[in-house]
């Protein structure tokens, strides 16, 4: 590591080095080795970032739809060319596979995909002739300068939840990322630039809770989006509120899957283990609770257990791993704590991930998957979101009580339900009280197009981010109603148009 490891932001166009004075190490989880020292901003530093965007803000908003899309296009071309570049990135910083990686950026550019077709997305409506000579119409413009503060888990497909479609809409953007991963956000910026984006139109600002405050309450930022644990969503809605931004703010999440007698009970378990301990749990998305209903349980039991003892951990570059490392030493430190909470609860712990290490990494952030069992519902590893590889089952005795298990829960971010019963499915996700629905697939992030979205303590906010509740979020609604003037004055009129007047 040396002075040049130090990364930066990128404001106005350029990478722009710190100034605060503070830094933190940016570890590769694999090897345990700090890689490289990440600028923290400061309130000015942030506000700087925030001008930068004001500044590029009507020159903009004030191009037609149809040449902010096309410069989008190009972007989207950059991506898929430089597509490997970004998945080593993030599996250098965050530990993931490779593989996974690479379907991290894909997802990402999906969105940038449906941000494309902003012409369509932004039409409005028109009624002609809503009372005699009087037509009126709405549209939609953007709100100004919008920020994006997101999470270390997913670096790229995260933002590009939020920045493809706030930029396409005519808004400016800054994007503070989580400073454990903040290289990917860095790559963004430099193909942006590549692509056309005129200076400021995207800004990065490394940094952690300063950053954010100075967001905050900066009155030139209109709106945030927000992804990351529920407390500190709960803190940026709340806060937001207070200074009058329009706010999304999605958290954190304990996703259930309900294994019915009836499922193809292989294809559960295999779905429960890819969804479990993919990216070492930590999605947010992730099933973190299986729900075993009747005989389920005696019968999975063991072979999720053989599953899960069998799991290939080890770095993300190598080719036959199918979970990376924990993303910080803290972050194992953490979940090891919770595993031992519930053993001392009492759940029954029939795989153990501790003490774990890859062969040939021993400094590396370690941990194994591992696999509870008879957890209940007072239980912290079944009322706490762990974030990791850790699986809790909780067994049930029939539909209803682990329909009303999961409806009792907090969180509602995801769900999963495995079947061979229809009308059982479609009650499911009916009454189910969880924002995104699986029937039979494990983990259901919804495509660009349609919007991602949790319910209770795993959104704070009225919009899914992305699809076309995503244009909503930055697109405020006009209406404006016209007469031209008549050839014959009507005299003063002393009531509101109507459809007689
Ligand atoms: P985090 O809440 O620690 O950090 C998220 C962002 O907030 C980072 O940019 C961080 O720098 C900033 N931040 C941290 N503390 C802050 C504070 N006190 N005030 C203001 N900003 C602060 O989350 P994380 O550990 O990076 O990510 C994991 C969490 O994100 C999990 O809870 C996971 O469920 C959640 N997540 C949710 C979704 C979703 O769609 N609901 C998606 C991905 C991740």
């Amino acid at each position: 590591m040396n002075s040049s490891d130090s990364i930066s932001h990128y404001v106005g166009g350029h990478r722009v080095a710190g100034d605060s004075g503070r830094e933190q190490d940016v570890f590769n989880p694999a090897t345990g080795e700090a890689t490289a020292r990440v600028s923290l901003a400061s309130t000015e530093e942030t506000n700087a970032a925030v001008a930068a965007a004001r500044a590029a803000f009507p020159a903009w908003s004030a191009l037609p739809p149809i040449r902010r899309a096309r410069v989008m296009n190009r972007f989207l071309g950059l991506l898929n060319q430089h597509k490997e570049k970004l998945a080593a990135a993030i599996t250098s910083e965050h530990g993931k596979i490779l593989s996974d990686a690479v379907g991290e950026v894909e997802r990402g550019i999906e969105i940038v995909e449906f941000a494309c077709g902003i012409p369509q997305l932004l039409k409005g409506d028109y009624t002609e002739q809503i009372a005699n000579g009087i037509d009126n119409w709405t549209m939609r413009q953007p709100l100004g300068v919008v920020a994006g503060v997101t999470p270390f888990n997913f670096p790229v497909m995260v933002p590009m939840w939020m920045f493809p479609i706030a930029i396409a809409a005519g808004n400016t953007f800054v994007l503070k990322p989580s400073p454990i991963d903040p290289t990917p956000s860095l790559l963004c910026a430099e193909l942006m630039q590549e692509a056309g984006f005129p200076d400021g139109v995207f800004n990065v600002v490394q940094g952690d809770v300063v950053a954010v405050d100075a967001l905050l309450a900066n009155p030139d930022v209109a709106a945030v989006s927000f992804v990351g644990s529920t407390v500190v969503a709960n803190k940026i809605y709340e806060t937001g509120a207070h200074y009058g931004k329009r706010i999304q703010a999605l958290g954190g999440a304990k996703n259930h899957m309900m294994i019915m007698p009836d499922a193809d009970l292989d294809k559960a378990v295999d779905a429960l283990i890819g969804s479990a301990y993919g990216s070492a749990g930590e999605r947010c998305m992730a099933i973190s609770a299986a729900v075993l209903v009747g005989s389920v349980a005696d019968e999975i039991m063991p072979k999720l257990a053989e599953a899960v003892a069998a799991l290939k951990v080890g770095s993300g570059t190598s080719d036959d791993a199918e979970m990376g490392p924990i993303v910080t030493a803290a972050a194992r430190e953490r979940i090891e704590g919770c595993i031992q909470q519930g053993v001392d609860a009492g759940a029954k712990l029939v795989v153990d991930g501790r003490g774990f290490t890859a062969p040939g990494f021993d400094a590396g952030f370690w941990l194994g998957g591992t696999l509870f069992d008879h957890v209940s519902q007072d239980m912290s590893i079944y009322r706490e979101e762990i974030f990791g590889p850790v699986l809790s089952c909780v067994r049930v005795d029939n539909f209803a009580e682990g329909l009303q298990l999961i409806n009792e829960h907090e969180y509602g971010n995801g769900v999963s339900i495995f079947t061979r019963d229809g009308n059982l499915a479609r009650e499911f996700g009916r009454h189910v009280q969880v924002g995104m629905v699986g029937i039979n697939v494990p983990i259901p992030v919804p495509m660009a197009w349609q919007g991602f979205g949790g319910w209770k303590r795993s959104l704070f906010g009225d919009m899914h981010v992305y699809g076309e509740e995503g244009v909503r979020f930055y697109t405020r609604q006009k209406s404006i109603m016209q007469r031209w003037p008549e050839s014959t004055s009507r005299g003063a009129e002393f009531v509101i148009p109507n459809a007689e007047s």
